[in-house]
């Protein structure tokens, strides 16, 4: 326990939810009963985000995030527990009760940072090595100079399968250690090896200079090209920008999004210190919200073959509701930035830095592309596809310029487009209605679209139903735990989440503690979290009754009993029945 009940609940008092959820997305219907407001965590149009302001709590029905203001703070400015109350109590100008520096898992974080820089700091020696020839070799082909190669922190990973398993064993840490640290994996035979070998290794360096994660690339032409750290105690997959800890001290606030390490690299030496790289596959909102922190301008810089384009595509989507300025560099001729700096310098990347486009006209210029508009059935097909483009366009000046630019291209006259693009408006904003109807009428039936991470849940659906009812009538009725003692149990539970949400429920029942999400959320992860701020809402919709969590108590002995009947023992209905009727009556149900 890192910090008394009376201390979060005393932060919970000074904070004001609303207030601080306001500082990062626009909340609509201030002050009513149910303020809403555009999830800060997916991308959306109509606001799915829900504030509950008598337990100070939020959740969206779009994509499942729930929590308190600690989560929140957790989520969005990328913090951990402890850093997210720091954050809290800062804001409501409360002292932190005391340093809790000697906890287990803030000392697993800390072991962690050292393991990866001791690590990064052996990768860069074994570049020196005889066996790191072909590394060298690679980065000579890529024109890196070896200061290049210093600021970026590159190494070798020999190939070997213990080279940084000794080293570091050497240094003190322990086997199962570098194991959770992703630095190395357990053997069928219980022997320990590493995880990366004969690779060209690029460390991953966060905001504060920790060395978090690293990146290893293959020096052939084998497959995968490049292995990840994954999830350990210091990294999340999907959350960092490669290279920002350089960029964000750029004093313009223009960042230049790249495809990956190599083409960030080769920006950085040709002096374009302000380019980064999403880590991971899927480029992901909270990418976006941490890249809008540090920039007001942001140049999407991909390939203009075919998965770069359609990469450019996805981030477009993604970047739809960023608060910065999005421009599309062109890179024509299937090059990468890389390639581009080396057949003609700089100045080339500074002319399609200059000339780059923004998001319509890139959707207009992809949709040209499409047709050879010096025919008729050519200028057609292009302005069908232009008015799809022109009707997302929220500002009408912008908008009408776009339409005299088609028109002009096409040789024809604007009305009948500006005519074609009013009803294609009309169509679109029916249709946001009709989503907005449905979204509420969801809402109001509780229907969560199988955003409930629970993975059990869909083939368990009755059982999950009763389950939730049950612990959000606990949530309302604590008593109900002693009440119902002899009926329910960790064992009636027929999913594992629930039935590990029951037992944390009642181990804080049994000593009398709040049930309030923001007294779980330090030993919880955020799928309990989630699942907490989901019951919280879901509580909202039941009766709270004796008589229905008797029911659910019921129901979910049934589902327990069709479990243990053997598959294909080929019961009748009625044999079934009967089956149950008497195991109901040895259990005293
Ligand atoms: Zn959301």
């Amino acid at each position: 326990m890192r910090f008394s009940d009376d201390f979060i609940s005393e932060l919970r008092a000074r904070t004001d939810l609303e207030e601080l959820v306001g500082r990062y997305t626009e909340i609509r219907d201030r002050g009513s009963s149910r303020p809403r407001a555009l999830c800060p965590f997916h991308s959306e149009k109509t606001p799915s985000f829900f504030i509950y302001r008598e337990n100070q709590s939020f959740y969206c029905f779009g994509c499942g995030i729930g929590g308190d203001a600690i989560t929140f703070v957790r989520n969005i400015e990328r913090l951990d527990y402890v850093e997210a109350v720091r954050f809290l109590a800062e804001r409501a100008g409360m002292n932190m009760p005391t340093d809790p520096v000697d906890d287990e898992y803030l000392r697993l974080r800390r072991r962690c940072y050292e393991a990866n820089r001791e690590a990064a700091r052996f990768f860069y020696a074994c570049l020196k090595t005889e066996s790191a020839a072909p590394a060298r070799e690679y980065l000579k082909k890529r024109q890196l100079s070896p200061e290049t190669v210093k600021h970026f922190g590159l190494g070798y990973a020999p190939d070997t399968w213990d080279a940084l398993l000794k080293h570091l064993k050497g240094k003190g840490f322990t086997e199962s250690e570098l194991v959770a640290f992703y630095l190395a994996r357990q053997g069928k035979n219980g022997h320990a090896y590493d995880v990366f070998r004969n690779k060209l290794m690029f460390p991953i360096i966060d905001l504060r200079g920790n060395v978090i994660a690293f990146g290893g690339r293959v020096l052939d032409d084998s497959k995968p090209k490049y292995i990840n750290t994954s999830d350990t105690v210091v990294y999340k997959k999907g959350s960092g920008i490669y290279a920002l800890n350089f960029a964000k001290n750029n004093k313009e606030r223009k960042l230049i999004l790249c495809e990956g390490y190599m083409d960030v690299i080769a920006m950085h030496q040709a002096g374009f210190t302000n380019a980064v790289a999403a880590l991971g596959t899927a480029f992901t909102q909270e990418q976006v919200s941490l890249l809008s922190r540090y920039c007001d301008e942001l140049y999407l810089s991909f390939d203009s073959d075919g998965a770069g384009q359609t990469a450019t595509r996805r981030a477009l989507r993604m970047l739809e509701n960023a608060p910065m300025k999005i421009k599309v560099m062109n890179l024509s001729g299937g090059k990468d930035p890389d390639e581009i700096i080396k057949s003609e310098g700089k100045q080339k990347i500074d002319e399609l830095i200059s000339t780059a486009q923004n998001d319509t006209e890139f959707a207009l210029s992809g949709a040209r592309a499409k047709y050879d508009i010096k025919t008729d059935g050519g200028k057609l097909g292009y302005i069908n596809d232009a008015v799809l483009v022109l009707a997302g366009i929220s500002n009408p000046v912008e908008r009408s310029i776009y339409i005299n630019r088609v028109a002009e291209e096409t040789g024809t006259a604007p009305e009948p487009i500006q005519h074609q693009v009013e009803r294609a408006l009309k169509t679109r904003s029916a249709r946001a209605r009709q989503e907005d109807f449905e979204h509420r009428a969801r809402e109001a039936a509780g229907d969560d679209r199988g955003k409930i991470p629970n993975p059990e849940r869909r083939d368990n659906l009755r059982a999950c139903k009763a389950e939730e009812t049950i612990l959000a009538s606990l949530l309302l009725n604590p008593d109900f735990l002693t009440r119902f003692a002899g009926t329910l149990g960790a064992d009636s539970f027929v999913t594992k989440v629930n039935r590990e949400l029951y037992q944390g429920i009642a181990e804080r029942i049994r000593n009398h503690r709040p049930l309030d999400i923001s007294y779980f959320a330090e030993d919880s992860t955020n799928e309990t979290i989630n699942m907490l701020a989901y019951l919280q809402t879901f509580s909202k919709k039941i009766a709270g009754t004796k008589r229905e969590f008797e029911d659910c108590i019921n129901t979910l002995a049934e589902e327990k009993l069709k479990k243990t009947v053997p598959a294909g023992e080929g019961l009748s209905d009625a044999d079934f029945l009967r089956l149950i009727e008497s195991k109901k009556n040895k259990m005293g149900v």
